[in-house]
């Protein structure tokens, strides 16, 4: 019983085993079934994304899509499928080289037509570096803007030489601004498609064929520069862009794009359409390429700017109009040979990062200079300033003390006129007067005056009561005396105790009644000397003006006279002997 109890517990633990190997094997099976629908799915997936590149290979990819998807693909089927699509691939592979080949064919073909026209030396030897660039160029489909582009430049100079037409900016596209199509006015000739596409194609061609002086007339019916030869390349022309197309692998986005320009090609090209339609092959190319053109776009773009900054700058500086002669010609020089440098490197330039590097490092030599150039204009107008200030400094201190010396000299001038003991105007300042007075009396005849006075016994005073006395009495009566007179006349102290007194405006007769009272008020003057009441008196000559050689002649008249009034008893006021003859 127990032999028997063994085996059947034996069985057991063998079916236990079995039931979970099944299982684990059911759970493989399922994550295999799971992971090859993730693989088929996937496949499906990138089969639709290789979709378009390839007839074989999209008729191989849609059996396989549908076998994938009807999960009917036994492995024998599938392994001849991929070895199909193997060779689909490698076709493909070659196909591409091949049509990077015939782009450079079909540029290569637009440079050897330019180099079929009259050109300058120059032009012909860079032409040639293109071809040779062209052929060096077996990268693909990266080169081709930078080699349209170049080829573009060439063409415009080439054109421009041919047929002696002054381009202008079309701002429309990147090629349109570097190759421009214009008429002898200066205005942008627009392409008349309208007028082409009325046409039947046969007149077309037979337009395009003719001369192209009837194509211009044709067009245009005014006076635009005729084009002689273009019909000549233009087949060629259209040839060599319309096979450009048909290399390029194009984005559907552009398809249609494509069309209507192998269309308008196609059609036939006359002189004015072929700038606008090399610029829409060229956008087509820059489609075709993507992120690379656009990268150098958004660096011309950076440049553009940076070089309008410094136009800015420079036009700033030179309105400033500052003494910068020294400064100015390095920064000059600086500018001038790195913007030469870059045009020269802009125009060789076959790989744009390089490009990139090398304007970049000659825009920051240029900024550099500018920022040297700044900060030795501000240290030098600093310096200036300095200077400035330290000179107007000066100059104030200098207006200043000049100030003080003007009206100390006017105070000096003031005393050396003035006499110290009665306050009156000195005999300097009398004899200036006196000059002036004579010589406006001159000039316009108005009756005038002088007056001598001189205190009398005066001697007696000074003998009587001490010098001090005499001179208190010289005081009062210069005051008294200067209070008699009017504003406009003038009284000072000749000398001694002698005064004397001009009157302008004024005639003999007026000055007399003036004198008495003078001398009356004089005499009354209440003079105490010791207790004693002593009278002062003082005699007057006076004289008008008159034609006389000198005023000291006049003051002559006057001084005889006072002698008069002396010798008439003083106390007294005599008229000159002239004066009443007048
Ligand atoms: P008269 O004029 O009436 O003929 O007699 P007089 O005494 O005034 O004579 P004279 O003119 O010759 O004398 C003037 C005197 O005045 C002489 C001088 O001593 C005196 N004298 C002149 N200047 C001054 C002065 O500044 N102060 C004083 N105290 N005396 C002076
Ligand atoms: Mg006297
Ligand atoms: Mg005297």
């Amino acid at each position: 019983m127990s032999g028997s109890g063994t085996a059947s517990s034996d069985l057991k633990r063998w079916k236990e085993k079995c039931f979970a190997q099944a299982e684990e094997l059911e759970q493989q099976e399922k994550s295999f079934e799971d992971h090859t629908d993730l693989l088929q799915r996937l496949l499906v997936r990138v089969s639709l994304a290789a979709d378009g590149l390839n007839e074989a290979l999209d008729t191989e990819l849609a059996s396989l899509r549908d076998q994938l998807r009807k999960g009917t693909a036994s492995k024998t089927e599938l392994s001849s499928r991929l070895s199909k699509i193997e060779k689909a691939v490698l076709a493909l592979d070659e196909q591409k080289s091949e049509r990077t080949s015939k782009v450079l064919e079909a540029l290569q073909s637009l440079v050897d037509q330019l180099l079929e026209l009259a050109l300058e030396r120059k032009q012909r030897k860079q032409l040639k570096q293109l071809s040779k660039d062209i052929r060096g160029k077996k990268n693909g489909l990266r080169e081709y803007p930078n080699l349209l582009m170049q080829y573009a430049h060439l063409q415009e100079d080439a054109l421009k030489h041919q047929f002696s037409m002054i381009g202008q900016e079309n701002k429309n596209g990147i090629l349109q601004r570097i190759f421009g199509t214009n008429n002898s006015n200066g205005e942008a000739i627009q392409t008349d498609s309208a007028t082409l596409t009325t046409a039947d194609s046969e007149d077309k061609q037979t337009l395009l064929d003719e001369d192209a002086t009837e194509l211009d007339l044709a067009e245009n019916g005014d006076d635009v520069e005729l084009t002689p030869g273009f019909s000549a390349v233009s087949k060629h022309v259209s040839i060599a862009l319309s096979n450009l197309i048909t290399q390029l692998s194009i984005p559907e986005n552009v398809e249609s794009t494509a069309e209507k320009i192998q269309t308008t090609i196609q059609n036939g090209l006359n002189w004015y359409e072929l700038g606008p339609t090399i610029d829409d092959v060229a956008n087509l190319v820059i489609s075709s390429v993507g992120k690379g053109q656009k990268d150098f776009e958004l660096f011309l773009q950076n440049l553009d700017d940076r070089l309008a900054t410094l136009q800015s700058f420079l036009a700033a500086s030179k309105s400033q109009q500052l003494d910068w002669q020294g400064s100015t010609s390095d920064l000059d020089r600086t500018v001038r040979d790195q913007v030469k440098t870059i045009s020269q490197e802009v125009l060789d330039a076959n790989d744009i990062d390089h490009l990139k590097v090398s304007v970049t490092s000659h825009i920051e030599t240029i900024i550099a200079s500018m920022d040297n150039f700044v900060a030795s204009e501000d240290t030098r107008i600093d310096e200036m300033n300095k200077q400035m200030e330290a000179m107007q400094h000066r100059l104030q201190t200098m207006e200043t003390e000049a100030g003080e010396i003007r009206s100390r000299l006017q105070v000096e001038r003031a005393k050396a006129l003035t006499d110290i003991l009665t306050g009156l105007a000195n005999r300097e300042a009398y004899e200036e007067r006196l000059q002036m007075e004579f010589e406006r009396w001159q000039r316009y005849r108005q009756p005038a005056a002088i007056v001598v006075a001189d205190i009398d016994f005066f001697k007696r005073v000074n003998d009587d009561y001490g010098h001090l006395a005499g001179d208190k009495v010289i005081q009062i009566i210069a005051k008294e005396l200067s209070n008699r007179i009017r504003k406009t006349d003038f009284v000072a102290r000749y000398g001694g105790e002698e005064f004397v007194i001009i009157m302008p405006e004024t005639t003999l007769e007026d000055a007399i009644p003036v004198m008495e009272k003078t001398r009356e008020m004089i005499s009354r003057l209440p003079f105490h000397f010791r207790d004693e009441n002593v009278q002062i008196t003082m005699s007057f000559g006076i004289a008008a003006f008159q034609d006389k050689d000198s005023p000291a002649e006049i003051f002559e008249l006057a001084d005889k006279a006072l002698y008069k009034a002396k010798e008439n008893g003083r106390n007294r006021v005599e008229i000159s002997d002239n004066s009443s003859e007048i």
